[in-house]
């Protein structure tokens, strides 16, 4: 018999949204359970290791009306406008809660929260600590998170698979990595806080986790995923290993530069007036690529790259307001930034897309809650702005977190033979995959394939052609997925069976991906065609859905909640 644990609240994910999600639960009520999953420890999680920011209100000289703006045009209007009001009216709470529970956010000499600038924010109001924002953040929850005896952490656990009965979520199957053997969590509502999948791609500042396992998860039981053709590259990552050089080096006021020692962002038509370095992401990202393709990028030994020149900064500044990236770019890539300028080039760096969610983080699943880079609740559209998304993981972690708490309440706990029958037959599945000798197929070079065939149809620039390739070449890799073999059959800590099962995931979110971008016949924000360079209004001005279907993915539309902000060309 498969071993069963209850709680009232499942949440599967213990990075900044599910530890922030955990917490608000067991405020809302303490009476609740929480059994709160997570594949690595949650400090490991991927948001330790975000560097710049967190975006909220802090200043005078600043106010809702213009960080609701900012996001707004940063998403190519396509970030759903109630969701952004309340986005940025919960975001100075939420910061200020976390310093209370611990976060050192940097000070100005005069005491006040120290803020910087950051790419398409109007005024300074990126909150840090230092360089190690994600660390400390994520510090602070944990910490604040172990004073509950409600939450009960499960470590490296793996969670294959939702369980719904009747219609409604209510639990999940889940194996111990360490011993090797599934279990079924039952909740009476569950929250999925897995975080984004960077790793579909080659070259992305994400961590080895982020394989999109939550959004495959949902998706498999029937929730849309959202706006997946929406992938972000950040303008700076160090070639090779992907490694982030955050934004803030620019927001601190470091320079881009081409072959010719040119700060060519300067006087560059690329749509962004004179915020040169400060402009976002994806106009950024697309003319590093443009310098490139015109000949004046540096050849190095993995493709051609620019240089972000922080020399002028000095030694004190760098030491301390960046002093991660300065040790970062010493180990990594052997540059001293003090006195060198460092080679990046544009990575993936966020998904946009994500489990379709609404302003109050539910999905279309009743029971079934997301939060964080693994939901699309529509705050960033086309396009984030960086520092937002770690603000978004406080302030819909939150919200989901209560709105489970209220589902919970008035939720049955359905059908418990049906529901343990599921959770058998999940364990008959992983135990049959795992230490699969028969197939013919090696997963790492099902994974290159699939990472080579991303970039090349999904990249910053995109056309008809080659998107509808990498839509026909993922088919055929699931296709070959179903024949891999594995040589790994031992329980303990069988890295092999996870791999299988995250690129598992990995299909489905880069299938969504490629069919959604192949759908979009305009440029929006991040998703840039050569062939059709005009963002279209008239025709595309909605949300993608992408529903699962075992014949192949399905092309749904969702309106976009527009409001005050009326739609206009996007220039800064
Ligand atoms: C290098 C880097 C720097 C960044 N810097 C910034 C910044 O300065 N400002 C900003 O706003 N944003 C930044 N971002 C983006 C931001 O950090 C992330 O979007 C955010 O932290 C995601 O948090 P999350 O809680 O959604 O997911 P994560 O922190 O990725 O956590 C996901 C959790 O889900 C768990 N999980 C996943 N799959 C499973 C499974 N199958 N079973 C069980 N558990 C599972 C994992 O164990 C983990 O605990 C950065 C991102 C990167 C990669």
């Amino acid at each position: 018999m498969i071993e069963v644990l209850r709680h009232d609240i499942v949440i599967v994910g213990g990075g900044g949204a599910g530890l922030r999600a955990a917490i608000a639960a067991v405020e809302a009520d303490p009476a609740v359970s929480v059994g709160l999953v997570s594949k690595v420890y949650p400090m490991r999680s991927h948001t330790v290791s975000a560097e710049g920011g967190a975006a909220a209100v802090a200043r005078e000289d600043d106010n809702f009306e213009m960080h609701g703006y900012d996001t707004v045009k940063g998403s190519d209007f396509l970030g759903d406008q109630d969701v952004i009001q309340y986005f940025v009216q919960e975001a100075p709470k939420e910061l200020a809660r976390l310093e209370h529970w611990g976060c050192p956010w940097s000070r100005n000499e005069d005491g006040t929260v120290a803020t910087r600038a950051f790419g398409g924010m109007s005024t300074k109001r990126t909150w840090y600590a230092a360089d190690k924002v994600g660390f400390h953040m994520l510090h602070a929850l944990f910490q604040h998170s172990m004073q509950f005896d409600q939450i009960v952490r499960y470590d490296e656990q793996f969670v294959t698979k939702l369980l719904v009965d009747d219609g409604v979520v209510r639990g999940v199957a889940s194996l111990d990595i360490r011993e090797g053997v599934v279990r079924v969590i039952l909740g009476r509502a569950v929250i999925l806080a897995t975080g984004g999948a960077g790793k579909i791609f080659p070259f992305t500042t994400n961590g080895t986790i982020k394989t999109g396992d939550g959004m495959s998860l949902a998706y498999r039981a029937g929730v849309p995923l959202k706006d997946m053709e929406f992938v972000q590259y950040h303008p700076t990552g160090l070639p090779g290993t992907g490694i982030l050089i955050t934004e803030a080096t620019r927001g601190e006021g470091g320079h881009l530069k081409n072959s010719k020692g040119e700060r060519f962002l300067v006087d560059y038509d690329y749509g962004v007036g004179n915020k040169a370095e400060l402009g976002p992401r994806d106009m950024i990202s697309r003319a590093i690529v443009q310098e490139v393709e015109a000949g004046r990028g540096i050849q190095g030994t993995y493709g051609e790259y620019v240089h972000l020149d922080l020399t002028h900064l000095g030694a004190d500044k760098i030491n301390q307001r960046l002093p991660m990236v300065r040790e970062l770019a010493k180990i990594y890539i052997g540059v001293d930034p003090v006195t060198d300028p460092i080679p990046v080039r544009p990575v993936v760096h966020y998904m946009m897309g994500g489990v379709d969610t609404n302003i109050e983080a539910e999905t279309a699943l009743p029971g079934l809650y997301a939060a964080g880079e693994c939901a699309s609740a529509s705050l960033n559209g086309a396009n984030r702005l960086g520092s937002n998304s770690l603000t978004e993981c406080l302030v819909f972690g939150a919200s989901a977190g209560r709105n489970a708490v209220a589902f919970a309440k008035g939720s049955s706990e359905g059908n418990q033979a049906a529901l343990t029958g599921q959770g058998e037959e999940e364990a008959a599945r992983v135990d049959a995959l795992r230490g699969r000798q028969k197939g013919g197929e090696k997963l790492s070079h099902i994974r290159q394939a699939l990472n080579a065939t991303m970039e090349t149809g999904c990249g910053v620039y995109r056309e008809q052609a080659s998107m509808d390739d990498t839509v026909r070449t993922v088919a055929a890799l699931k296709g070959r997925y179903a024949d891999i073999g594995l040589q790994d059959s031992s329980k303990v800590f069988n890295t092999e069976l996870i791999a299988a099962m995250e690129l598992g995931a990995m299909l489905d979110v880069a299938e969504a991906v490629a069919v959604s971008a192949a759908g979009r016949n305009e440029s929006r924000g991040a998703h840039t065609r050569k062939d059709s360079t005009a963002r279209d209004d008239v025709n595309y001005l909605h949300h993608t859905l992408c529903h699962f279907d075992p014949a192949g993915p399905r092309l749904g539309k969702k309106d976009v909640t527009l409001g005050k902000w009326e739609p206009v060309e996007r220039k800064y």
